[in-house]
């Protein structure tokens, strides 16, 4: 296979054979990813191709909305001006009001739809209308941002499991969480919608015995040309976070496997360079070959 076939999506995409057939009148629930458009699946994008109607939120990139078919009509149900949401229920009959017009209906969000993106509640609502939906996983931040910042969720011997959970304060204005397990320091803990919260997330790990010293990351606009990465620990993430005014869409990302690859390998996002002296010198060693 030469480089240019490599780098050719149209290639891959025509040699593999759609599933992904997006019919008038039906919804496609769609995981964006966490930014990249590199990182969309070949699924979301076959069905981003055909999009009629484009509902999408506040943390679809907009180099992935570049890719929406020019004459789809797109409705932002994310923050508006007045900072407040779209409400959940508005936008589920926005979708079923589309899909019954006899569009074909795009339902774009960040990361994937059913993590911590109400995805379940909106499948609810059209099924329960007789709406037909498609369903297709997004690579959720955790996974994407960690792995763009060179942070390995799990690693032998150092994180056996990884734990995702969100941050947002409930209901009943309380941060109700299992601290006791998510204090066990063999596993790796990422907090959802936790930037507001975490001067108390903070605290109730440490009350709950996990170290104030343990390494921990802020990951901002994760695999996003605007990525930035701050690493600390437990006890100096708040103050960080008020230094360099961070704010969402932010991931916050706790255990020993923060500090597993060194920052410095971390050439871009998603390239973890050498060093000078230790890399592998391609010719020299061709050459040696042919000697010996
Ligand atoms: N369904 C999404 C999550 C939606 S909840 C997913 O699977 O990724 C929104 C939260 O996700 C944000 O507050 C932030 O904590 C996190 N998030 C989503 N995209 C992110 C990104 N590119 N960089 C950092 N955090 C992100």
């Amino acid at each position: 296979m030469t480089i240019e076939q490599l780098t050719t999506p149209m290639t891959v995409k025509g040699s593999l054979k759609s599933k992904a057939i997006l019919n008038s009148g039906e919804v496609a629930l769609v995981g964006s990813g966490p930014g990249d458009p590199e990182l969309l699946t070949l699924r979301a994008l076959r069905f981003i191709e055909q999009a009629e109607v484009t509902i999408y939120d506040r943390l679809v990139s907009d180099e992935i909305l570049a890719l929406l078919p020019e004459n789809s009509e797109n409705f932002y149900v994310g923050k508006e001006q007045a900072k407040h949401c779209v409400p959940q229920d508005k936008i589920n009959q926005l979708l079923v009001d589309q899909a019954k017009l006899g569009k074909r209906v795009l339902r774009l969000k960040g990361g994937d739809p059913f993590i911590f993106g109400r995805g379940g509640e909106e499948a609810e609502y059209l099924l329960e209308n007789g709406v037909s939906c498609h369903i297709c996983p997004g690579i959720t931040a955790a996974s994407g941002c960690t792995t763009y910042a060179g942070i390995p969720l799990t690693h032998r011997g150092v994180a056996q499991g990884c734990t995702f959970i969100t941050g947002h304060i409930q209901n009943n204005g309380q941060l109700n969480l299992p601290w006791e397990s998510l204090a066990n320091k063999s596993q790796t803990v990422v907090f959802y919608m936790g930037i507001n919260t975490l001067p108390k997330i903070a605290e109730e790990l440490v009350n709950h015995g996990r170290a104030g010293d343990t390494p921990a990351a802020l990951i901002r606009r994760g695999t996003q040309p605007e990525q930035q990465v701050f690493r600390g620990t437990i006890s100096n993430l708040s103050a960080l976070v008020e230094e360099h005014k961070i704010t969402p869409p932010t991931l916050i990302v706790i255990g020993e496997v923060v500090n597993q690859l060194t920052e410095q390998s971390l050439a871009t996002p998603g390239f973890l360079k050498a060093e000078e002296s230790m890399q592998y010198k391609l010719a020299n060693a061709q050459a040696s070959v042919e000697i010996s």
